[in-house]
């Protein structure tokens, strides 16, 4: 019998049933593979994901890794390396080492999730050999990808953009290399092996394609043509292997994200533009993140809007940093600033204020934290830069530090230290930190 029923079979599905598997709590997922092809680089952060997750499948499925080199705002500098995997590939073993952890797995696709009387939702799921059944799920774990149906509209959106992708043959044949280019209609990622086969992938506006009459091929040409240094590392003779598909683009933040028995992980709460090539990793973070959200969901329900608001709050403030970021990295490109794709997406995002926060002003605020595998209320220091607040500062708890103050400790660090059972440097750290901030107003501070 299982307590969270997990939809969808991507990278947050599988490890999110990995990691809950772990911490004694027993998974269902009912999800379809993905169904269509698509080459995607895998970062450092994703493999340490996967080898604390014990993915030994999907470990072995990544090859050597590749040498990455970007060129952005005219300047060729190499980066640290990435793998790259074919994500149908990539997904199937996830899903094999899924299996071989003795998790339960129903291939097929979810119709619908309707509200019951009783708390749970209906899951009606149609298996892949056309049989249709409705489970009763007590506690949903909605992990389909950008595709998850909405329940509310977005919280907040970026530009629409678009992704055309393609793989070639006859590349000049060196060492395996994923390669960033900026033009003036967007950006490209590429990457080519020693047996020549190499993959472009372009992110440009909609209106590109608009003006190509929605032709994928030819506005994939037209782009190859704008491109300077990627078409000379690769050499001209590229040969396409198939055609130019294309993958909408959309960095938005659900409405919904998190309620008593359905929760929203990876793509399925918020999507990232794909120019930090780390949307793998948002997903398998979140999926890890969400185990101490759901094991207080099942076993300590009396803290469960706590545990809600912290997935909430979590996905909110990982994507206004997110966001921030991409908007970041756009304005270090300077050179094609009239164009009307770096117009667009160098322009500073209107993001409303968070919640709770006042720019530019640090203050103690109760928030939920992580505490032993479950959310618990604690206080800490909440500003502009750290919306969700910041607990310790060389393992001192900044709550605790403030209460002892306020009830009129010695001031030394090495009598707090004594309090605290933490050495005085550590204490003489955190404190000066918070006066940083301007959080010392007692006397002898
Ligand atoms: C153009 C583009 C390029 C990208 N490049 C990179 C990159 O290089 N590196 C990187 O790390 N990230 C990249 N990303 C982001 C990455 O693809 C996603 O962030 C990541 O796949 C999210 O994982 P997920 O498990 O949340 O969702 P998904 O990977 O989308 O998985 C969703 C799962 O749910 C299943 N599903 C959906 N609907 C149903 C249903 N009704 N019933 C049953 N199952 C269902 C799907 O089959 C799939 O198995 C890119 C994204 C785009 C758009």
């Amino acid at each position: 019998m299982s307590d969270v029923t997990v939809l969808g079979l991507g990278p947050a599905a599988c490890l999110l049933a990995l990691a809950l598997a772990r911490h004694g709590m027993r998974p269902l997922l009912l999800g379809s593979r993905r169904s269509r092809p698509a080459v995607e680089g895998v970062s450092q952060r994703v493999v340490e994901a996967l080898r604390q997750s014990g993915c030994s499948n999907a470990l072995d499925l990544l090859g050597p890794r590749w040498q990455r080199v970007s060129c952005w705002n005219a300047q060729e500098v190499e980066m640290n390396g990435e793998f790259v995997v074919e994500r149908s590939a990539f997904d199937q073993a996830l899903l094999r080492d899924v299996q071989a952890a003795g998790i339960e797995v129903k291939e097929g696709l979810v119709r619908s999730v309707d509200p019951l009387p009783e708390p749970g939702r209906a899951v009606a799921f149609e298996h892949a050999s056309g049989r249709r059944q409705t489970l009763r799920a007590a506690l949903l774990a909605d992990c389909r990808g950008h595709t998850a149906p909405k329940t509310a509209a977005d919280r907040l959106a970026g530009h629409t953009l678009v992704s055309l992708g393609r793989s070639f043959d006859g590349a000049r044949a060196q060492p395996r290399t994923t390669f960033i280019e900026s033009f003036e209609a967007g950006w490209a990622w590429g990457g080519v092996d020693p047996a020549g086969r190499a993959h472009v992938q372009v992110v440009v506006l909609p209106e590109l394609l608009a003006a190509h009459d929605g032709d994928l091929d030819a506005a994939h040409a037209a782009c190859m043509q704008m491109l300077g240094r990627l078409p000379r590392r690769f050499g001209r003779a590229l040969q396409p292997t198939g055609p130019a598909r294309a993958r909408g683009i959309q960095p938005a933040l659900r409405g919904v994200i998190a309620e008593a028995d359905w929760l929203r992980i990876g793509d399925a709460a918020y999507t990232c533009d794909p120019l930090s090539g780390h949307g793998m990793f948002e997903a398998a973070s979140a999926a890890i993140a969400a185990v101490p959200v759901i094991n207080t969901l099942l076993r300590r329900p009396q803290s469960s809007a706590l545990a809600l608001r912290y997935l909430d709050e979590r996905a909110e403030s990982v994507f206004r940093s997110r966001i921030e970021a991409a908007h970041q990295h756009y304005a270090t490109e300077t050179h094609w600033r009239d164009e009307a794709f770096w117009a667009r997406m160098t322009r500073a995002p209107s993001l409303p204020a968070l919640q709770g926060t006042r720019p530019g002003r640090a203050s103690f605020a109760s928030r939920p934290v992580v505490e032993d595998g479950y959310i618990v209320e604690r206080r800490v220091v909440v500003s502009g830069e750290h919306p969700r607040g910041v607990r310790f500062i060389d393992g001192i708890d900044l709550g605790r530090l403030d209460e002892l103050l306020h009830a009129g400790a010695p001031a030394a660090p090495a009598d707090i230290g004594q309090h605290l059972q933490a050495p005085p440097e550590a204490v003489a750290r955190a404190l000066h930190w918070l006066q940083a901030q301007s959080l010392l107003t007692h006397a002898g501070h």
